[in-house]
């Protein structure tokens, strides 16, 4: 695995808010991703860099970070992108490790996941996983015609909307009242804080 950095802390987006977890972050994204430029991790997008990281130390230090039974978060970059993504996976669970992965939907993940996020960046239409346990698009100004098409085109336990921060700013007013909207249109997606922000950890 081409790694970025490795860390523990707790998570602070979606559903598994609150949860400490063992935080896996793949190096390098090639996702035509329209916030490129406000990518939370810019450090992670390049693929030279990091650090190349064998699966069974992953799992080994993962272990010791975070005890039997913990969570580890694969995220990135593109963790999908890892050609050992999946068997970092499976190590992970055969090891007694909880995973959640963070993913933007633009490849296929065929190893079983304990929470599967999808953070879309492409229309719902071009995502090749369209099931998950939540979908979490980071609202940038997308119409309600968008959003509508991933409520309905998506499967998922829940959909959140996620302010975007760009230098030191956010759009966290507008993104809740999208929340409001949303919701009087029946739809009902959630708001995401990034807690770990507000708590001024990773
Ligand atoms: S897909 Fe995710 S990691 Fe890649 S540039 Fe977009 S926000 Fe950043």
């Amino acid at each position: 695995m081409h790694i970025s950095e490795l860390f523990y802390s707790v998570q602070g987006e979606g559903h598994l808010t609150g949860r400490p977890m063992y935080f896996i972050r793949a190096q390098g994204c090639a996702v035509k991703c329209p916030i490129r430029a406000v990518c939370d991790q810019p450090e992670s997008l390049a693929f030279r860099g990091g650090t190349e990281t064998s699966v069974v130390t992953l799992v080994t230090e993962a272990l010791a970070a975070c005890g039997p039974r913990g969570w580890v978060c694969l995220t990135g970059g593109e963790p999908a992108e890892q050609p050992d993504c999946e068997a970092l996976i499976a190590a992970c669970r055969q090891r007694g490790l909880f995973v959640q992965v963070q993913t933007s939907g633009m490849r296929r993940i065929s190893a079983p996941v304990d929470w599967l996020t999808v953070s879309p960046k492409a229309p719902c239409d071009e995502l090749l996983i369209t099931t998950a346990h939540e979908l979490k698009i980071i609202y940038t100004g997308q119409s309600v015609a968008e959003l509508s098409a991933y409520y309905s085109g998506f499967r998922a336990f829940n959909y959140y909307l996620q302010p975007c921060w760009q230098d030191g700013e956010t759009n966290q007013a507008e993104t809740l009242d999208m929340v409001y909207r949303l919701n009087r249109a029946g739809m009902g997606y959630e708001f995401s804080a990034q807690w770990h922000k507000f708590l001024g950890v990773r």
